[in-house]
């Protein structure tokens, strides 16, 4: 397979994301690192938003609560180049009743080569990297060939994308 590059700006567009009962961790962690995350653009779920910007006191760009949508809203945020990397912090021993939305979400992270912290030590890991203050040419396969596929029956159709 071939591949293209996306470059991610020096000021990253992060999506946080907790389940509830993993929301505390997740505050916790987004206090302890404020300063690293000030000057980065901050997305957030509808709930997890209004606790950060509590806790932060900075502005969070909150999006719908995640089972009303709000998964989803960070999936296709993701397709359309504008989250850069996605803390979730997903709740391992409790079902969720947007569990297809969570799967979805993390399948994007994943298709469009984002990087994806489920649990603080990834989060910290990610969020201490040099990485996080400097360009950087995020690597995506070449769909085209994927959008190219012959379908039984139909004419050979190129759909345009972004890589
Ligand atoms: P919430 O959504 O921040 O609105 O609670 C989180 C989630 O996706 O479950």
């Amino acid at each position: 397979m071939n591949y293209k590059t996306i470059e991610m700006g020096m000021n990253k567009k992060i999506a946080l994301v907790a389940h509830d009962r993993k929301k505390r961790d997740l505050i916790e962690w987004a206090k302890f690192n404020r300063d690293l995350l000030a000057h980065h653009k901050v997305y957030a779920t509808g709930t997890t938003g209004v606790a950060l910007e509590r806790e932060l006191k900075f502005p969070v760009k909150r999006l719908e609560s995640g089972p009303l949508g709000g998964d989803q809203q960070i999936g296709s945020m993701i397709v359309e180049g504008e989250i850069d990397f996605l803390i979730f912090f997903w709740d391992p021993l409790e079902p969720q009743p947007h569990d297809p939305d969570v799967k979805a979400l993390l399948r994007m992270a994943v298709v469009w080569n984002i990087p994806i912290a489920c649990d603080r030590a990834s989060a910290d890991f990610i969020i201490s990297s040099p990485l996080m203050d400097s360009i950087y040419e995020r690597i995506v396969p070449d769909y085209s060939e994927y959008r190219s596929r012959p379908i039984p029956g139909e004419p050979v159709v190129i759909v345009p994308g972004r890589a």
